[in-house]
């Protein structure tokens, strides 16, 4: 009888098991999260393909019909430790994190700025370059430092860390939505500036440095406003492929290539 109650309870036990990994398994794969990883690690196999916004000199811009630049030398030389072919799609920037998202892209990379709030939608690789928030204004313009900016017109690139900082309440530091104006790009936010339909332009200080150089008439105020860690985003169930790409752009940092990259478009001042 002891014998019975034993082998019950061994059966009794196994079945709880079985029961419990069958729940475990259940919930694993009902997550649309793990479409990406059970498919290919990339969008198209064999391909690496790359969402960027061509208007963010040097990190991205055309040079004729291709897009050259720090991004695309980088996200180059990581395709080819990962025998990949690199394809650029050159998107709005706004457009880039939603399209990761979907699996439409295998990558943004864009002098994309890591934030929390982009957290939450995508991963980060390890960052690669840091960029400066700076302020474009006109040459003779009464706008000193950053402390005239209250009450005046600023211009921004929509979807981008200088419109989400400038657009926020003046209690969490911003200037408040009323008085920026998002731009489709960089280029014509500055267009802008020259027209006097805004005041200043609130940007990335190498973008800002290209622009400045292109066009007669602006400069850069002195102030830093925001410091950032730039880096490529993925989706975040496609963690194969970040893995793969995170490895390979961290030995090419650890060898020096991609500071030779970013020595090649951004010379010391
Ligand atoms: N670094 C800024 C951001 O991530 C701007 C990037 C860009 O315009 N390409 O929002």
């Amino acid at each position: 009888m002891k014998k019975t109650t034993k082998i019950i309870s061994i059966i009794a036990a196994a079945l709880i098991a079985v029961l419990c990994c069958g729940c475990g398994g259940t919930n694993n794969t009902d997550s649309t999260a793990d479409n990406a990883s059970k498919g290919s690690m990339t969008a198209e196999e064999g391909k690496l393909v790359m969402a960027t916004n061509a208007e963010f000199p040097p990190y991205e811009y055309l040079e004729g019909d291709e897009i050259v630049g720090i991004d695309a030398e980088v996200a180059a030389l990581i395709a080819d430790k990962l025998g990949l072919t690199l394809e650029i799609k050159d998107v709005d920037f706004d457009s880039i994190i939603p399209g990761v998202q979907s699996g439409k892209y295998d990558m943004g990379m864009a002098g994309m700025t890591v934030t929390e709030e982009r957290e939450k939608k995508v991963k980060f690789s390890t960052s690669y370059a840091t960029g400066v928030q700076v302020v474009i204004v006109k040459e003779d313009s009464d706008i000193k430092s950053i402390d005239d900016l209250e009450g005046k017109k600023i211009g921004a690139q929509q979807g981008t860390t200088g419109y989400i900082y400038a657009s926020d309440t003046p209690e969490n530091g911003g200037y408040g939505e009323e008085n920026v104006t998002g731009y489709q790009n960089g280029a014509l936010a500055v267009e802008a500036l020259k027209n006097g339909k805004v005041d200043c332009v609130i940007i990335d200080n190498e973008p800002a440095k290209a622009y400045v150089a292109a066009n007669t008439g602006l400069k850069i105020l002195d102030t830093e406003y925001v410091t950032e860690d730039y880096a490529i985003c993925f989706a975040k169930e496609n963690t194969e492929l970040q893995k793969k790409v995170n490895d390979a752009l961290e030995a090419l940092i650890a060898d020096g290539s991609v500071k030779q990259v970013v020595d090649k478009y951004i010379k010391a001042d």
